[in-house]
């Protein structure tokens, strides 16, 4: 079968001819792709960034963490059937070591990224334990339910930012992680959510699409002016980040009110530097996020169950997964939300 592989520690990616996943063992399950989506974290490791160099004794591998399709094959006691339809949690806990033994598997201390240490969803069909498959709501198409691992880092975050009813929200970063944060803040209560990017016209049309009109374009004056404009003058109660740009966390922490919470979700190359007196003093809690519980994921398919295409304009591209390296260069010049590529 075809696949869209990391073959090399350089620039790209490339299609490779691979055998066909091997058979199920016990508790596991061989899923057919029906849409698998470009994250930012793929471009990355596309573009070959700083910060994947853990992928490189793994090379070559297929990417692809977002995903969704239908159990074709069907290991003894994984719990699901040929024909289910399941979402895939695109982490491998050991089970074994002393993390996952105290039951934090989360942070299990051997853990596999499907897609980035194991071969993930830019393939017809993978292999994965049965326990990393989430069930579909059966009124939720493929393209949706791929949606519910960047869904869930969203919503993940907006926990960490204890956001509450009627809170004003800064959301600094306008691409799908920024877009699933506002998204969450608004289902979590919050009374206004401000998101911020920079010259970012595609996918500041994609959350006018999601319903939100607060929008603040950097390009055009400080993000302190134009927040505090909105607010009538007033600090926001939570900054939550997905820009990967350090400075920003700063110019959120800028509009944060005293005691309030900031977030970082971003995955950053860079150090950042906190001018710690004012940091002190405003008592900002700094606080980071890094994907998602398994019940962030069973929360995340019951939003997107109760109101489906309320979601749906996330996705701006939808191509064959022959045609993924126009879909990554769609994605690496941000002139696309979510590219989902069909297998
Ligand atoms: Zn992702
Ligand atoms: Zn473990």
């Amino acid at each position: 079968m075809l696949a869209l592989r990391k073959t090399q520690a350089a620039f790209g990616l490339e299609f490779q001819e691979i055998p066909e996943a091997p058979p199920p063992g016990p508790a596991e399950v061989v899923v057919r792709v029906e849409a698998v989506g470009i994250c930012g974290s793929d471009v990355h490791a596309y573009g070959w960034t700083e910060g994947y160099g853990f992928m490189v004794p793994h090379l070559p591998l297929t990417m692809g963490h977002e995903f969704a399709g239908t159990i074709s094959r069907n290991g003894t006691g994984s719990g699901f059937a040929e024909g289910d339809r399941v979402a895939v949690i695109p982490f491998v806990f050991c089970g074994h070591c002393p993390a996952c033994r105290s039951g934090d598997t989360r942070n299990c201390l051997k853990r596999e990224g499907i897609g980035l240490t194991r071969d993930g969803g830019f393939q017809a069909e993978v292999r994965v334990p049965s326990r990393c498959c989430v069930a579909i709501p059966p009124n939720l198409d493929s393209e949706l339910a791929a949606l519910a691992e960047p869904l869930g880092v969203g919503m993940e975050a907006v926990l960490t930012g204890e956001v509450g009813l009627g809170d004003t929200v800064l959301v600094l970063g306008p691409g799908t992680i920024g877009q699933a944060i506002a998204l969450s803040a608004r289902l979590a209560g919050a009374a206004r959510v401000i998101v911020a990017g920079r010259a970012d016209a595609p996918r500041f049309e994609v959350l006018r699409a999601l319903g939100f009109s607060d929008i603040v374009d950097v390009a055009e004056g400080s993000l302190q002016e134009q927040v505090l404009a909105l607010t009538g003058g007033r600090a926001v109660d939570v900054v939550l980040e997905a820009t990967g740009v350090p400075s920003t966390l700063n110019e959120g922490m800028a509009v944060l009110k005293k005691g309030g919470v900031i977030v970082a979700a971003g995955i950053h190359a860079e150090a950042l530097t906190l001018p710690l007196t004012d940091f002190v003093r405003m008592r900002h809690q700094l606080r980071a996020t890094h994907g998602a519980e398994r019940r962030t994921w069973d929360r995340v398919m019951a939003h997107l169950s109760r109101a489906p295409e309320s979601f749906r304009p996330m996705v701006t591209h939808r191509l064959p997964l022959e045609r993924g390296l126009e879909g990554f260069e769609l994605a690496r010049q941000r002139a696309a939300g979510k590219v989902i590529l069909t297998p």
